[in-house]
């Protein structure tokens, strides 16, 4: 059946302004890391999809790996794209990345001019697109001299494969050199996408600074710690889960060495009339300097249940504090 997108798909999200650039952002943005390779059922990518544009969702983010078989996401969601969204590509702010091992030999991983380039090339045929709105540097590579790196993405703009230019998992002092060498080469650069969540708040040890002096938006990954900062794992690991699915990324282990933290932070929640994932999401938009929060989800369902949290985004101090005691 043909789609038809939601007429009040803008009336409820909040958009914010990355960094000091032109570009908003859906205050919650979809990530497809997971749920959407040749592995996974595309109907419910599809009814994915659908919802989070429906919601007001028009940033959705992919790498050149995603999948699994690699690639595969940005297939499956080139297919959606054609068939659903074609009427709506202007509507949508699409990411893509490369820097992790994608094909064999020497030029098919790491930060090279040679592999950035035809990454991007391989990612844009996939999804069946002229440019992406912003094409990311997945990861600092020590090897490869970093003008180089950032070099390939000012090509990569001036030759209108992409219309921003981003960084992905670099520190501090390597997102410095990156800002100086990209304005030094008049390049929009507007994000550094890090891991941040509850679980994880290596971001406030200087780079948020380091992106606020320099203009430059976060977007948050992984900020529901890939589940663990819901109330699914609470009464034991359910099998169609990522733990459950045992993925080398996340494991029953890991939530057990968690658990009593989640649990401890399920009851803040609950006092607060939120679900944990809506208060683990609230939680990050609170600091200024990230423009969206990057969420994956399995169904449709859960990704509704995620923008809820845009109903109650203020913390007490009171609420601060014992969450800042259960997670340090
Ligand atoms: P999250 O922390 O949001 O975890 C998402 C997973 O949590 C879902 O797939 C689902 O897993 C579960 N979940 C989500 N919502 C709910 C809910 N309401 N109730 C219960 N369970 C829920 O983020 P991800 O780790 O998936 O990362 C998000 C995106 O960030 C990726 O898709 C990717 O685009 C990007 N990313 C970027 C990286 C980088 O290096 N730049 C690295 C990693 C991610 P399930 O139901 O299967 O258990």
């Amino acid at each position: 059946n043909s789609y038809v997108a939601n007429e009040s798909r803008y009336d409820t999200m909040t958009y914010k302004r990355t960094g000091k650039s032109g570009v908003l952002l859906p205050a919650i943005s979809l990530g497809l890391w997971h749920n959407f390779g040749f592995v996974d059922d595309i109907e419910n990518g599809r009814d994915i999809l659908r919802t989070a544009f429906d919601l007001g969702i028009t940033h959705i983010d992919l790498a050149n790996n995603y999948g699994p078989p690699p690639g595969s996401a940005e297939t499956n969601f080139g297919t959606i794209l054609k068939q659903d969204f074609k009427a709506y590509r202007d509507e949508l702010f699409i990411a893509t990345k490369a820097g992790y091992g994608m094909w064999p030999g020497p030029y098919g991983d790491f930060g090279s001019r040679k592999y950035l380039i035809s990454s991007l090339d391989q990612s844009l045929k996939r999804m069946g697109l002229d440019y992406v709105d912003v094409f990311y540097h997945h990861r600092y590579d020590p090897d490869t001299p970093l003008e180089e790196s950032m070099g390939a993405l000012a090509d990569i703009v001036r030759q209108g494969k992409a219309l921003y230019a981003g960084i992905s998992n670099y520190g501090p002092d390597e997102t410095q050199r990156a800002a100086k060498l990209l304005k030094d080469m008049n390049v929009p650069f507007i994000l550094n996408q890090a891991r941040y969540s509850m679980f994880d708040r290596w971001v406030e040890d200087g780079l948020l600074d380091t992106l606020n002096t320099h203009g430059v938006g976060c977007i948050a990954y992984s900020p529901l710690a890939q589940g663990m900062l819901t109330d699914k794992y609470l009464n034991g690991i359910p099998k169609n889960s990522r733990a459950g699915n045992e993925s080398v990324f996340l494991n029953a282990d890991i939530v057990q060495s968690n658990i009593s933290k989640i649990q401890s932070l399920n009851e803040i929640a609950q006092k607060r009339g939120q679900k944990l994932s809506q208060m683990a999401i609230a939680w990050i938009l609170r600091q200024p300097e990230v423009a969206s929060v990057l969420v994956g989800a399995s169904s449709s369902k859960q990704l509704k249940e995620n923008v809820k949290s845009l109903d109650c985004l203020d913390f007490s101090q009171d609420e601060l504090q014992k969450i800042e005691e259960i997670v340090t």
